[in-house]
């Protein structure tokens, strides 16, 4: 043992000069090199704690810029426990200030493969800095975060695919984004059953790329209206349904937040888009085309409920600007049986009818009543908790409520 001494001297010696020898430990990394990823401001407060941004988009006037959109990855984390720091969550919308869209209630998601998202569950606003405040669980190399579960184009595409290989639906590139994407429309029905007979409902999603909870909305209900179930076996041989599962993109796709790529709102200038005018196919041409799909199959085949899919931060609710009483009674039907049957839970007390002198913007999509009498309705749903779930809406719940919709849909047209 004595022989030992020297040499266990040596060792400790060098254990106690490793501290100083050791390197530095890599730094987190942020990385936006995926579809939809966006981030503004970084700021290290330390080697694990950060403080983010949005980055935002401002539409062609410079004006609106809005915030409510951010994703990113981060990497080399090696099973650090990370404190993140989000702020900067002020904007305008409708040329009007906006003072931090987030509060109390906002948690974010995050995963660790990209798909499979879980809100983060402690948080700490403070609202003297309007920023919220949480540590990432540890143990993890790679952690994507975001506001809500990311759905990208590839996504939207996979399911397109899924469409054209069943023998319920035909599938129609309408036209292109800015950028030459294509812009899809699905039709499933049943084509032994003559047209004439049908119901026609529409539904479309994604005019602002942020709101990726409504593709969910619509794939659950593109999904379950090309399935095996006797219930949707039904729902074909009474209607013909309609999707347009991605009207905005490029925008999804660049991570950009409302606008499309030339700033233009697609939920905006649906009174002065008009589809005989080359201006606005060059400018807007994700409402160009799918106004026109609209105006076509309208007159060839009326369309009995529209449903625009949105999103919002805490409010849910279903609005028009319809006002014929047949047809305000149908909508009607469809608010109270989604509030019966699905989890739509609205937050305010019935279908809200915006009259023609109202106040908000008259210029939304619902203006396609005024102009070609299609009766469109918007649907915004929350991304925050509601009482009804009881929690923040994961994909399931999404999808699920997609299915319901499309259902009660085609009930209320019947
Ligand atoms: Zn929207």
């Amino acid at each position: 043992m004595k022989r030992l001494a020297p040499l266990f001297l040596i060792i400790v010696i060098t254990l106690r000069a490793a501290p100083a020898a050791a390197p530095s430990p890599r730094p987190v990394l942020f990385n936006t090199a995926f579809e939809s990823a966006s981030l503004g401001l970084i700021e290290v407060l330390g080697e694990t704690e950060f403080r983010i941004r949005p980055r935002g988009q401002q539409d062609a006037r410079g004006r609106n810029r809005q915030t409510t959109w951010w994703a990113v990855r981060l990497d080399q984390l090696a099973g650090r426990a990370v404190t993140m720091r989000v702020t900067g969550f002020d904007g305008e919308y409708n040329d009007r200030p906006v003072i931090s869209w987030a509060g109390p209630w906002y948690r974010p998601v995050v995963s660790r493969d990209g798909k499979r998202w879980s809100h983060v569950t402690e948080a700490e606003w403070d609202a003297e800095r309007k920023e919220l405040r949480f540590t990432l669980p540890a143990g993890a190399d790679r952690l994507w975060l975001a506001h809500i579960p990311l759905y990208p184009t590839e996504r939207a595409l996979a399911l397109i695919e899924d469409a054209r290989r069943s023998p319920h639906a035909r599938i129609e590139r309408i036209g292109n984004s800015v950028l030459g994407r294509p812009l899809h429309l699905v039709r499933v029905t049943e084509a032994t059953r003559p047209d004439a007979a049908k119901k026609v409902i529409w539904m479309q999603a994604r005019q602002h790329a942020w709101e990726a909870d409504t593709s969910c909305i619509l794939e659950g209900a593109l999904r379950f209206s090309l399935s095996d179930d006797p219930a949707a076996a039904r729902l074909r041989s009474e209607n013909i349904v309609l999707f347009v599962p991605m009207i905005n993109p490029d925008a999804v796709a660049r991570g950009e937040v409302r606008f499309n790529v030339n700033g233009f709102d697609p939920n905006r200038h649906w009174d002065e888009v008009d589809v005989r005018d080359e201006v606005w196919r060059t400018r807007l041409p994700e409402i160009w085309h799918v106004k026109r799909a609209l105006i076509d199959q309208h007159a060839r085949q009326s369309i009995d409920l529209a449903l625009n899919l949105h999103n919002t931060e805490t409010g849910e609710y279903l609005e028009t600007m319809v006002d014929d009483d047949a047809v305000l009674a149908r909508m009607t039907l469809f608010h109270d049986l989604a509030r019966a049957r699905s989890t739509f839970d609205p937050s305010r007390p019935k279908l809200a009818v915006t009259p023609a002198n109202g106040g908000g913007p008259r210029n939304t999509t619902n203006a396609i009543w005024s102009e070609a009498r299609v009766p469109m309705m918007l649907l915004e749903t929350r991304v925050g908790p509601g009482s009804k779930l009881g929690r923040y809406p994961a994909v399931e719940d999404r999808l699920e409520l997609g299915r319901r919709l499309v259902e009660l849909m085609a009930e209320a047209a019947r």
